[in-house]
């Protein structure tokens, strides 16, 4: 066994997660009411820059819950970026509808906006994007196309707590949009999500459904068939205790973005996610890419580096793979998104990490690819 061991990812829980975590315990409010729901939900809002915030039991729910608001049901299609984590293209399966996945542009590897056009067709009702690890995507570009065929935009903002585009921060940036707290994630509460929205109707419409569908005002009157999505208290009380050290989380991975950068971007052999002038991204996972230099498979170089204490994942296998999705997409190509999923994946990204771990990583890293 190397001495050495750096997981690819890991919570960092030094604030008041504790001691908030022990209120609900001591005070019994350890179901989803109690004072740290709300205070999460008030926080998390002004975090984003957003009027509404309504907490849920994870990402992925949040996301259903987002497009079942919005109205998307059976027949209906829905544009999704391939690379991107399952969760994106199974909530709009949940709602009945259909994901039509869309290629990366190769620079950010994010949705390409200059694809959407070719995609959208009668039942087309809405537009997801995903800001991938943390650098958000060319919002301008996707909101002329989505104006211009009347499409709301969903925001997976699930990798991008506090991001911004052009100055204006993940979640704030479409109709709606939607976060998880999982226990990778840039802010985490183990398991965990929240949807965020302008839109006073679509708040609403998000609050009846994740609490059963129950009427607000008359208990056990049920106008539609909600869902049990709720986020406990106790969960609530580690989010509040995370966003209170929101500014550690990201300056944190700001530093160990740039370490990693420093060594690895004009390494031979890498390519790096790259970086618009108008973003300022989360980086929720750094990756590399190996092009075709490099003599060695994605996977023997994964191997090497655990053989040595580190741990690192695969980037995403698109959608269009996957057994759920392939059929549908199968008249399709996607070669950039292919191209990034066979040769690409993240490394040790936390906020614990020291520069003498990154170091460490790409001294490794690049003695494996020679
Ligand atoms: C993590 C993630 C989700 C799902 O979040 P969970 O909280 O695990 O359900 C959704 N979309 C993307 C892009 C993610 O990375």
């Amino acid at each position: 066994m190397p001495k050495k061991f750096i997981p690819v990812a890991a919570p960092v829980l030094a604030g008041n997660e504790k001691q908030y975590v022990m209120d609900c315990l001591d005070s019994t409010w350890i179901s989803s009411n109690g004072k740290y729901i709300g205070q999460f939900e008030e926080a998390f809002a002004a975090f984003c820059g957003v009027k509404h915030a309504l907490s849920c039991c994870n990402g992925t729910v949040a996301l259903h819950l987002a497009l079942v608001a919005l109205g998307i049901g059976p027949g209906d299609e829905v544009l999704v970026p391939t690379l991107t984590f399952i969760a994106s293209a199974n909530a709009v399966s949940y709602c009945g509808a259909r994901p039509v996945f869309v290629d990366s542009e190769p620079n950010t590897w994010n949705i390409d906006p200059a694809l959407l056009e070719a995609r959208i067709t009668k039942r087309t009702k809405a537009i997801m994007v995903v800001h991938l690890y943390g650098h958000p995507v060319d919002m301008d570009a996707i909101r002329a196309v989505a104006d211009r065929h009347h499409l709301p935009i969903v925001e997976d903002a699930a990798e991008a707590h506090g991001a911004t585009y052009k100055g204006r921060v993940a979640g704030s940036l479409g109709e709606i949009a939607t976060f998880s707290f999982y226990g990778n994630k840039t802010l985490t509460t183990g398991e965990g999500g929240m949807v965020t929205t302008d839109d006073d109707d679509l708040a609403a419409r998000v609050r009846l459904l994740k609490g059963q569908g129950m009427d607000i005002t008359r208990r056990y009157w049920f106008p539609v068939i909600g869902y049990n999505y709720r986020m406990t208290n106790i969960v609530a009380a580690i989010g509040l205790a995370q966003l209170e050290q929101a500014d550690f989380h990201l300056q944190a991975r700001k530093n160990i973005a740039g370490w990693y950068e420093e060594r690895l971007k004009d390494s031979p052999g890498i390519e790096m996610q790259g970086r618009e002038t108008w973003a300022e991204p989360t980086c929720w996972m750094v990756s590399a890419v190996l092009d075709q230099t490099v003599p060695h498979s994605r996977d023997d170089v994964m191997i090497a580096l655990r053989e040595r204490g580190i741990d690192t994942r695969p980037i995403f296998y698109p959608m269009h793979v996957l057994p759920p999705y392939v059929e549908s997409a199968a008249a399709d190509s996607f070669p950039v998104a292919d191209r990034l999923s066979q040769r690409g994946f993240n490394l040790p990204t936390w906020a614990g990490l020291s520069r003498e771990d990154v170091d460490y990583v790409c001294d490794n890293l690049l003695d494996v690819i020679r």
